[in-house]
Formats: C-alpha cells, sequence, structure tokens
C-alpha cells in the first residue's frame, strides 16, 4: 500500500529525511513516534505529495507519488497531484474545518466540489459519515459550536467522504482537552477495526499498544527502530529509543 524506498527530503541545505525505507501494507496500522523534529509530519506530508522529494521514490497504491511513471522521474502537473492526493486522507493536529461551513458542509465540500458528487446524494453520505463518528445529531452546527474533539471527529468524516485507501494522522489528539482523546481514538480504533490502512503520528502510548500493528521511531530524519508495540516498549534495541520512552513514561 505504502512503499518508500531510499527517500531524502530537504530544506534547502538542511536534511531533515535521510534514507527512508518505509512500507505499510493493506490493513496495517503503524504508529510513528520519535522526538520533536525527528521529520514525523515530513514523512506523513511526503506520503500526500505536500512535500517534493530530493531522491528514492514514494509509492502509494503502487503509484509513483508526485511523478510520472516513466522512469524518468517527470515532475506531474497540479491535476495529477490532485488526483495522486486522493489515495490518502489526512487529519492534523488543529483540525483545520472551514470555520463557515457546517459539519455537514464541511464533510459534502470535497465530494462535491473536487469528486463532482451531486449534491443530496455528498449531504446523504456526509450524514452518514457524520453518524458513524457519533456526530448524526450535531450536522448543522458550524466548527465554533462543536467542542475539540467534536471538531476532530468532523475532519476524520471529512477526510474519510473522500473515500481514501489510506489515512494519516498527524498527533491528532495533542490539542484536545484529555477527556476529549478517547472519543478520538474510539474512532480511529473502529476504523481500524473495519480495515483501514492508518499510519499515525501520536504519543498515545494506550492507543499504539492497543491499535498499533507496528511501532516506527524516528530519529534526525532517519527509522531507527520498527517493531510490535510489546516488542517497542518492553525491550527497545536502539539507544535512542531507550533514551526517548525514558523520558517519556
Ligand atoms: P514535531 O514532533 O515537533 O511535530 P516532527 O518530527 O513532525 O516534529 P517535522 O515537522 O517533520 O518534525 O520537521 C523536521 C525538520 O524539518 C525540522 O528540523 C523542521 O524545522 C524542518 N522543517 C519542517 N518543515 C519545514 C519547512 N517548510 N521549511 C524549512 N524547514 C522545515
Ligand atoms: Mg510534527
Amino acid at each position: 500500500m505504502i512503499d518508500v524506498q531510499g527517500m531524502t527530503k530537504a530544506f534547502s541545505d538542511l536534511v531533515v529525511l535521510d534514507g527512508i525505507d518505509f512500507r505499510v501494507a493493506k490493513g496495517e496500522v503503524v504508529l510513528l513516534l520519535g522526538p520533536s523534529g525527528s521529520g514525523k509530519s515530513t514523512l506523513l506530508r511526503t506520503l500526500n505529495c505536500l512535500e517534493t522529494i530530493e531522491s528514492g521514490t514514494v509509492r502509494v497504491c503502487g503509484e509513483l507519488m508526485g511523478f510520472s511513471d516513466d522512469g524518468k522521474r517527470t515532475p506531474l502537473s497540479e491535476a495529477n497531484i490532485a488526483r495522486q492526493r486522493h489515495y490518502t486522507g489526512m487529519v492534523f493536529q488543529n483540525f483545520n474545518l472551514f470555520p463557515m461551513m457546517t459539519a455537514l458542509d464541511n464533510v459534502a465540500a470535497g465530494p462535491r466540489h473536487v469528486l463532482g458528487t451531486p449534491k443530496d446524494k455528498a449531504r446523504a453520505q456526509a450524514q452518514e459519515l457524520l453518524t458513524l463518528v457519533g456526530l448524526g445529531d450535531k450536522s448543522e452546527n458550524y466548527p465554533s459550536q462543536l467542542s475539540g474533539g467534536q471538531q476532530q471527529r468532523v475532519a476524520i468524516a471529512r477526510a474519510l467522504a473522500m473515500k481514501p485507501e489510506v489515512m494519516l494522522f498527524d498527533e491528532p489528539t495533542s490539542a484536545l482537552d484529555p477527556e476529549m482523546v478517547k472519543e478520538v481514538l474510539d474512532v480511529m480504533l473502529r476504523l481500524r477495526d473495519e480495515g483501514m490502512t492508518m499510519v499515525v503520528v501520536s504519543h498515545e502510548m494506550g492507543f499504539a499498544r492497543a491499535a498499533a500493528d507496528r511501532v516506527v521511531f524516528m530519529s534526525d530524519g532517519r527509522i531507527v527502530e520498527d517493531a510490535a508495540p510489546s516488542e517497542f516498549f518492553d525491550n527497545p534495541r536502539n539507544e535512542r529509543t531507550k533514551q526517548f520512552l525514558s523520558r517519556m513514561l
């Protein structure tokens, strides 16, 4: 589903991803961990064509992201990049909902304006997705009339509305009050149980143990450990992983 090989990413002189090899199989849930600045968000963004890369390849669903598949790495047009972005749905720390739209319109907007779904159908699907995330009765609320946890669940519904193959979560609960964290993690657990492929940047250790198939630890732009959660937390091998965990727990 995701196949990254020898990928390097720099911001001018600063190399922030340095020879990344990263694979995710269909239906797998992978947790990305690592210190601030280690490159977790940047890695997620390359999977969604939000960043260009210097070398290596990024494939999602078999397709070379950001480039044509002609072996010459010809950069794609904006239209083709927009098409490639449909493989992934992304959920950010700060929800990023459209403030002037109701919850329902936030979820229906992508299908209507990008996929060309007729208005009535897009709204009916949006209502179903809001029900799925436990917000069937909040569809006419504006983001300012929703709690943080509710806004984040609308953001998840909005990403799902584009029918992605993979969901990417970048610290989806770190802006939330503790009592709202669980309602968002519960939605993510349900997605996992339905077989959704997910890459999640999160410091929620309970979620990691309960939901992740693998924990991938990054440090200074490299993947330094990749293990099952039990192995990772109970028996970390890398020194930097040990240091990180000792500071977290
Ligand atoms: P955090 O846990 O704080 O979110 P992270 O692991 O997600 O950190 P990234 O956001 O991927 O880290 O950043 C990796 C490195 O790339 C950092 O050194 C950061 O300063 C740098 N960086 C990220 N985005 C840009 C940008 N647009 N321009 C220049 N440097 C950037
Ligand atoms: Mg980040």
